[in-house]
């Protein structure tokens, strides 16, 4: 329909060039022998098993479903057979997985046909068919006015869009058309573009004209749904009925339709300076993190699985890929004391104050490691955690609140709005846990309300 001009919102940090950045291309992982698939994602219910210990199944089989058909299905994401079902870590939380051995051959099969042809099956059809795919696309379309695409990736060794969409773009079109067949004709398509993408914007405003075009400087956390929302619709995240999907799943509905190929992997980036093999990967649901690594020797580093801002950190990397994981980020530990480092230039620093040299020399790539900030320090009201909150907080603020016990006065304050991004935390150069003691205080009051109701 219309490319609009370039958004942005207030706050946010631009992490620009860093040292450990992933090369950019894609390498395909070796089948694993062994996957470990967990019957839930997104942190939703977890769907019971079809499958049965000592079962053979093939690639994209569905192995677990719910009755009312509301949780997305699991498939297969090898050949072979069950020789499990058991609880497994996902990095913090536990849920049933099944753990398949492979045959070798990855035979696979569908339980719906393939339809090169999309424009000639009903609405109904194809929505079944996306349901069925496990492509994330939301069961209750009628009830949608936007669709929202998140093509901008703002955290530190992140996903691009060339990487995703690059050689695909035909694909990534075409899975644009099925997902405009598959909604209620009222409801508006959207995509939040990283504005850099200049030859994307450009194929996607001559093929689509239906598709609302908004570029987005890149600035984190503006792929967060709540920032992704605001500044694309101006509107609260609970607003209007909006779903937000990112560049994959569009990638995933074009083959589950066109090619009848369930989701069975995705890509994932390796970032950091604690490896040598950074890029992006490709790589079966189910397979344990560590088979990614050559080295698989990670004393002395810090594994962040997720975004490294918001991400978890995580010791143990037999933890399987699983679809809600976009990231491994490798750093090197750093415990050393920088001695006098305030006088010093601060070229490779990456700071949101502009009082380092980096941020007048910004093709020089930034160091990003563990050790950014040096010791805890009492605060000194520099007010950057306030700047750069994307959200229009007062870090500093609640973070007393939350530590005297006033909840209340907290509460008032904007606490439970905080998104979480961590980016008050990451600024602080007296290193004060603001996210953290701002997530404390909002699980005490979640806490209190369902004591209370
Ligand atoms: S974690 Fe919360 S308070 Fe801190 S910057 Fe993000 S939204 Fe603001
Ligand atoms: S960034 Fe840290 S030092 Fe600066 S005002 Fe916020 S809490 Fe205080």
């Amino acid at each position: 329909m219309s490319i609009k001009k370039v958004k942005t919102f207030k706050g946010g940090h631009n992490f620009g060039n860093l040292l450990g950045s992933p090369e950019n291309e894609v390498r395909e992982l070796e089948l694993p022998n062994k996957v470990f698939i967990p019957l839930k994602y997104n942190h939703i219910r977890e769907v019971p098993a079809i499958v049965e210990v000592g079962d053979k199944v093939k690639t994209g089989q569905i192995i677990g479903i719910d009755d009312k058909n509301e949780s997305s299905p699991v498939h297969a994401s090898i050949s072979g057979y069950v020789t499990d079902i058991c609880p497994v870590n996902l990095s913090g939380e536990e849920a049933k997985a099944v753990v398949i051995e492979s045959d070798g051959k990855d035979d696979w099969t569908s339980s719906y046909e393939s339809k090169s042809n999309f424009e000639s099956i009903s609405k109904e059809e194809l929505n079944r068919i996306l349901y069925f795919s496990g492509s994330g696309f939301p069961a209750r379309v009628n009830e949608m006015d936007n669709l929202i695409i998140r093509a901008v990736y703002t955290q530190p060794y992140c996903l691009n869009n060339e990487i995703i969409i690059g050689k695909d773009i035909d694909n990534f079109v075409t899975g644009l058309c099925i997902l405009k067949k598959a909604l209620n004709p009222k409801t508006k398509i959207h995509i939040g573009i990283d504005n850099r993408d200049e030859n994307l914007i450009k194929i996607l405003y001559k093929s689509l004209d239906w598709l609302e075009i908004h570029p987005l400087k890149p600035k984190y956390p503006q792929d967060h749904p709540v920032i992704l929302k605001k500044t694309l619709l101006d509107e609260s995240f609970s607003s209007s009925s909006t779903v937000i999907i990112d560049t994959q799943s569009v990638i995933h509905a074009y083959y589950s339709v066109v090619e009848g190929k369930p989701v069975v992997g995705k890509i994932i980036v390796l970032g950091g300076h604690g490896i040598t093999e950074r890029g992006f990967v490709k790589i079966r649901i189910g397979t344990p993190l560590i088979c990614i690594l050559s080295n698989k020797n990670i004393k002395d580093k810090r594994c962040i699985v997720g975004g490294i801002i918001t991400g978890k950190e995580c010791n143990d990397l037999s933890i399987p890929v699983t679809r809600d994981i976009d990231s491994l980020s490798i750093l090197k530990e750093n415990h050393n004391r920088e001695f006098l480092s305030f006088i010093r230039p601060g070229v490779r620093r990456d700071s949101f104050s502009t009082s380092f040299l980096s941020s007048i020399f910004p093709k020089i790539k930034k160091r990003f490691d563990t050790n950014e900030k040096g010791e805890h320090r009492p605060c000194i009201y520099c007010n950057y955690c306030e700047e750069a909150c994307p959200v229009e907080l007062m870090p500093y603020l609640l973070n007393n609140y939350v530590t005297h016990d006033m909840l209340d006065e907290a509460r008032e304050m904007g606490l439970m709005t905080c998104i979480d991004c961590g980016l008050c935390t990451y600024v602080c150069p007296c290193k004060i846990p603001l996210m953290e003691n701002i997530q404390s205080g909002k699980e005490i009051i979640n806490e209190n309300n369902q004591e209370n109701s």
